[in-house]
């Protein structure tokens, strides 16, 4: 990670294609357009590699959630059920659409605990979103039967995960709908872009035309088209989906590369038995875009990833105290209204997200230290990188 590190001659080709004919809309200019549809082919692509029925590229992965929300008819009042550690993006999108988000804890897998779901359901519980975080995966089917039995939809935000399986399957294809984000720091990257993915022909219409206004795209005359119904402008340009296509041709061989290296650091880390990793379901499915792991304490994983930083060990996070990635520094979308959609009533129901009691996922986040795992890293760097980590560790676990 990230698919950036890759970069090279194949995304170049895809780029002139579409500045050749100058037709950087991903819609209509047939005779234009000399045969490019860079969008249109990312979907098919990708459905195909995912084994979903639909695939709609559009201009992000907060756009996708939001898009998917919308498919769902997920709107005011109603409650969806999120990990607190995630992007802030999932939470956002929840608001946008003028629901409220409820919290439930993560576990050692860093997703939700499918153990606390169920306390959280209300008669206002819509949907549940996990969040397939750095790289790895939710207990995703305990969670799937939870849905089932309480007639909540399932969205995934596989947004970090891309490539990722449960037993061959990919992640994103075991719930209603699953989010992608190909952001520019993600696995695979446009520059700017996201997707979904669904088996649900009506679910996938929904959100094809939410993305472009509500146009029904059933005309070639582009402006006779219909709208049934409101929609917005999440569209992506083909500019950014022929980056994406180029990028998705290198999966693969990114995901074998980010495998290979993180065992290296996982087979070291092993050695400490003050250490434990986190948990992932299935082992071969992980996309290995981190390694995360847990100190015993709140205070030695502070001592670790300050010693870390001092022997200019890159890359490495302590998601605690990060004002992007977890609840503790959040309380700014309940305080900065601003434009945001949500009604007087709404701000103040919403919890201080401060002091909300979440103490497991306290626990489990306050240990924890996640370190991106790099493509381009030499055998040089891997030797190094080792050599200081064994330090630090050594140091801080005496
Ligand atoms: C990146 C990300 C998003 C949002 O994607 P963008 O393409 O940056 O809008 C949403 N959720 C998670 C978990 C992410 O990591």
């Amino acid at each position: 990670m990230p698919g950036f590190e890759y970069f090279g001659i194949e995304e170049k080709n895809e780029i002139n294609d579409v500045i050749s004919t100058g037709v950087l809309f991903r819609y209509g200019f047939d005779s234009q357009r000399d045969g490019h549809w860079k969008a249109k082919s990312f979907e098919q692509e990708f459905a195909k590699k995912v084994n979903a029925n639909h695939c709609l590229l559009v201009s992000s992965g907060t756009a996708a959630l939001s898009a998917a929300l919308a498919a769902c008819g997920i709107g005011y009042n109603d409650e969806v059920i999120v990990p607190p550690f995630t992007f802030v993006a999932t939470i956002e999108s929840i608001i946008f659409a003028g629901a409220i988000p409820v919290f439930a804890n993560i576990d050692e897998t860093l997703c939700l605990d499918p153990n606390d779901l169920e306390s959280k359901i209300t008669k206002n519980t819509k949907a549940i979103i996990p969040v397939h975080m750095c790289g790895s995966m939710a207990n995703i089917e305990k969670i799937q039967s939870i849905c089932k039995k309480h007639n909540l939809l399932l969205i995934e935000d596989t947004c970090q995960s891309t490539g990722a399986t449960i037993n061959g399957k990919a992640l994103g294809t075991f719930g209603d709908i699953g989010c992608f984000s190909f952001d520019s720091v993600k696995t695979i990257t446009c520059g700017e872009g996201g997707c979904i993915i669904t088996n649900d022909e009506l679910l996938y219409k929904k959100a094809d035309q939410y993305s472009d206004h509500g146009h029904d795209h059933n005309n070639i005359d582009r402006g006779a088209e219909n709208h049934n119904i409101f929609g917005f402008n999440f569209r992506i340009c083909e500019l950014n989906a022929a980056i994406g296509l180029a990028q998705l041709k290198k999966l693969d061989m990114i995901l074998e590369k980010q495998r290979e290296n993180k065992k290296l650091f996982k087979d070291e880390l092993k050695k400490y038995s003050d250490i434990s990793l986190r948990v992932v379901p299935d082992e071969k499915g992980d996309s290995a875009t981190f390694l995360s792991f847990f100190l015993p304490t709140k205070e030695l994983a502070i001592k670790t990833i300050s010693e870390l930083k001092k022997q200019n060990v890159d890359s490495c996070t302590y998601w605690y105290d990060n004002n992007w990635h977890y609840i503790r520094k959040w309380n700014h979308l309940k305080d900065l209204k601003g434009p945001a959609p949500l009604s007087q009533k709404q701000y103040e129901n919403l919890p201080d997200y401060n002091n909300l009691e979440l103490e497991k996922s306290d626990d489990i986040i306050s240990r924890c230290i996640s370190m991106q795992i790099k493509l381009s890293w030499t055998q040089d760097d891997i030797n190094i990188r080792l050599n200081k980590i064994n330090n630090v560790l050594k140091t801080v676990l005496g």
